[in-house]
């Protein structure tokens, strides 16, 4: 993704990695046909096609927004060192993550706050980073930002843990023990976080709007500036299909129906109205819009991005 202007604030995009998932890993209930039909809108960037099938891709990375003399990162990514179990390319990792943000110009000690739209593995990894054998703050002048309804649902679900969980984790809580003790507690110990409601903002151009489904304290960050309108949808969209059939669910929710009952409103309130979405696994250009067609809406990426 090229850089992005909304208003007086840039965006930026820092990628982890980019993996490529099938339908049936993704998706609970899907339709191989319509699948295939959405090719010719949604392919070479967002989905592919070979003689084994069908491939989405699934990007990993955050958003660096810049402006108003804050410079914010949205969700974290996966980290490295970190012991995973649901993916072979999250598991015990050690790629450029931060070489990668001081080449755009940032160091760590830049970032002013950290926004998880969600306490998820893949979402909080570069919270913290592994240094003498301790997690610590990746960010060190940060400020961390977690939903209050995530952080007390995940709280309680950790108190009563048992690790054989994530082994076999209920929908959306894979590796979640592991990350909750690697990338939340060093976080909370520190004393360096914030448990937010949805009256939350930074300034008059950055605030949350609570999206609940995928997590049940889940966010979107909704940035206005200059008349310009842009979303960070985190994981209420997993992928752009999902535009076009908000019904479609993954097998990552909590709650599989409200994610999809909260999807399909954003969608339609945010079709063909100029909002421009960043979502958090959206590979390639990643920055798009919704748009009609007849009969259906579609993701479609900005021509500059
Ligand atoms: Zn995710």
């Amino acid at each position: 993704m090229k850089p992005q202007k909304i208003g007086d604030y840039s965006v930026r995009k820092l990628v982890e990695v980019v993996d490529y998932l099938s339908p049936e890993f993704a998706f609970i209930e899907y339709d191989e046909f319509k699948c295939k039909d959405y090719l010719k809108w949604l392919s070479p960037y967002f989905m592919t096609s070979s003689i084994e099938g069908i491939n989405l891709l699934f990007s990993f990375h955050s958003f660096v927004i810049e402006g108003n003399n804050k410079t914010i990162l949205i969700d974290t990514c996966i980290g490295n060192h970190k012991e995973r179990g649901a993916l072979p390319s999250w598991h015990n990792q050690n790629r450029p993550y931060i070489d990668n943000l001081r080449s755009m110009g940032i160091e760590t000690k830049d970032i002013d706050y950290v926004m998880c739209t969600h306490l998820h593995a893949d979402h909080v990894g570069w919270n913290t980073q592994l240094i003498d054998g301790s997690w610590v703050p990746t960010f060190p002048n940060a400020k961390y930002i977690f939903s209050n309804i995530d952080y007390q649902k995940h709280d309680l679900i950790y108190k009563n843990r048992s690790k054989l969980n994530d082994q076999n984790p209920q929908p959306g809580e894979g590796d979640f023990y592991e990350s909750w003790e690697d990338s939340i507690i060093p976080i909370i110990n520190s004393g360096k976080y914030e448990l937010v409601d949805y009256d939350f903002s930074i300034d008059d151009s950055l605030s949350i709007i609570h999206t609940p489904g995928h997590t049940p304290g889940h966010y979107c960050v909704n940035l206005k500036s200059r008349g310009e309108q842009a979303f960070f949808t985190g994981d209420m969209m997993h992928h752009p299909l999902l535009v076009s059939e908000p019904e479609w669910v993954t097998h990552f929710c909590l709650d599989p129906r409200q994610s999809s009952i909260t999807r399909k409103k954003f969608i339609d309130n945010n079709t063909d109205n100029g909002a421009i979405i960043f979502a958090a696994h959206f590979a390639g250009p990643t920055a798009g819009q919704i748009t009609n067609k007849p009969g259906f809406q579609i993701f479609k990426s900005l021509d500059n991005a």
